[in-house]
């Protein structure tokens, strides 16, 4: 079982922000800005790569209500999802991260 199932199980604690019965929204354990929470499916899906457009569509709403819940909405932030080798993805079940809480640095 990949970590991030460990942590939809509760085997593996973790600071939840949000919940519904699809998703789970949760403190990266190593963070990248002020604020960085990432956001899983609470199915197991491989990547990006691998997401429904429909799921796809209701995670959208998922992550836009977290925005709001960390109110960061209007002040902004970066939503990243690291994809395969190539991409930097290290936990191999599809997380969506949010960076925020500080102006960050242009990335392309
Ligand atoms: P990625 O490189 O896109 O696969 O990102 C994986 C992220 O998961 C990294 O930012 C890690 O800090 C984070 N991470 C790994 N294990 C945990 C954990 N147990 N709780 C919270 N975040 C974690």
């Amino acid at each position: 079982m990949c970590i991030f199932c460990k942590i939809v199980d509760k085997e593996i604690p973790n600071k939840t922000v949000l919940e519904d019965e699809k998703f789970l929204a949760f403190e990266d354990i190593n963070p990248q800005a002020k604020i960085h929470v990432l956001i899983i499916p609470k199915q197991h899906i491989d990547s990006f790569e691998h997401v429904s457009p429909e799921l796809m569509a209701e995670m959208t709403s998922f992550i836009q209500k977290v925005a709001k819940v960390l109110d960061v909405d209007s002040s902004g932030y970066r939503l990243i999802t690291n994809i395969g080798e190539n991409g930097g993805q290290e936990v191999p079940h599809l997380h969506f991260h949010i960076l925020a809480g500080e102006k960050l640095g242009a990335l392309v």
